[in-house]
């Protein structure tokens, strides 16, 4: 079993924070519909906060955190869920995960030069105008037991909220309502959204017919369509009185919520191993002038230093 994060010796000094009521799961009952509203509260500041990202990289960021908080939260296994962004635009590389148990991480990589042009054009980029053309991809893994799951698609579409529901609309063949959103507020950053899923059938409890669900359906997006940014951020507005406010002609039922954690896995113990795997003469070029090797967490930013005289590279 791994050593829980807060009793690992080998974790840097980062938060170990924890949002109990992270992600709030729930269903319309008579209604093909089960969602997940999800708010970050204080962690959104904690993680986005690590990385000195203009603030329009800051918010595709928190965007990204809040999908993955969603999507993750449906695994029925241990594991992670991936999102991976790749484009020509001044993000070259967007990569947010999650793990069953709500541990959330991100990086972003940047174009600097390119990323200053954009911004001395057009102040408030899209995510599209961040991102250019490339590809979104998804990525579920459970374990060495069970097949990783991937789904590749085009990026299309302005916003992240977009970009996802095209993935499901084409990669999964699976109707999604999304809506993320991360704004700098008094108390800090904030990033949450709502996310709602057309399942088959409902709970088993009663056999609708097709345009019932159909219409069903429609009516849970455009009440969802009624919730605002403030809302999603507002951390003294408990989640079930919101989902009530929106749903509670529809059969609400909430289910117990889940928690969000400060998630990244980087630890002192494996980047030892990772220089080890190193010949010598490599370890001697990564060496700094005053002896000593630097490895950043792309995820925390945090700085690894290693003695290199401590470091004993791979042996042939
Ligand atoms: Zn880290």
């Amino acid at each position: 079993m791994e050593t829980p994060a807060f009793l690992d010796r080998d974790r840097p000094d980062v938060p170990n924070l924890v949002v109990p009521g992270g992600v709030t799961p729930f269903y319309l009952q008579g209604s093909p519909v089960r969602g997940r509203l999800v708010r970050l509260g204080v962690l959104a500041d904690v993680l986005l906060t690590r990385h000195d990202n203009p603030a329009p990289i800051t918010r595709l960021a928190g965007k990204a955190l809040a999908l993955v908080a969603a999507l993750a939260s449906a695994l029925k296994f241990h594991g992670s869920f991936s999102l991976q962004i790749k484009g020509d635009g001044p993000v070259r590389m967007l990569v947010a995960d999650c793990t069953d148990t709500g541990a959330l991480r991100f990086y972003v990589r940047t174009d600097e030069d390119a990323l200053n042009a954009l911004l001395a054009e057009t102040p408030k980029p899209t995510d599209r105008e961040l991102l250019g053309n490339g590809y979104l991809a998804l990525t579920i893994d459970q374990g060495a037991e069970t097949e990783r799951h991937q789904g590749i698609v085009d990026i299309a579409g302005d916003d992240l909220s977009s970009m996802a529901t095209h993935y499901f609309a084409t990669s999964e063949q699976h109707a999604c309502w999304l809506y993320l959103t991360c704004q700098l507020t008094d108390a800090g950053w904030r990033a949450g959204g709502l996310v709602l899923e057309r399942i088959a059938g409902e709970g088993g409890t009663h056999v609708v017919g097709a345009e019932t669900d159909d219409a069903s359906w429609e009516t849970a997006t455009i009440l969802a369509s009624t919730l605002s940014a403030r809302e999603v951020l507002d951390d003294t507005l408990a989640p079930s009185d919101l989902l009530y406010r929106l749903f509670h002609e529809e059969g609400l039922h909430v289910s117990q919520p889940r928690a969000l954690a400060y998630g990244c896995r980087c630890s002192r113990a494996r980047l030892v191993e990772v220089l080890h795997g190193f010949p010598e003469e490599d370890l001697d070029h990564m060496m700094q002038d005053d002896g000593q090797i630097v490895m950043t967490c792309e995820f925390c930013n945090h700085d690894f230093r290693f003695p290199r005289k401590e470091v004993a590279g791979r042996t042939q």
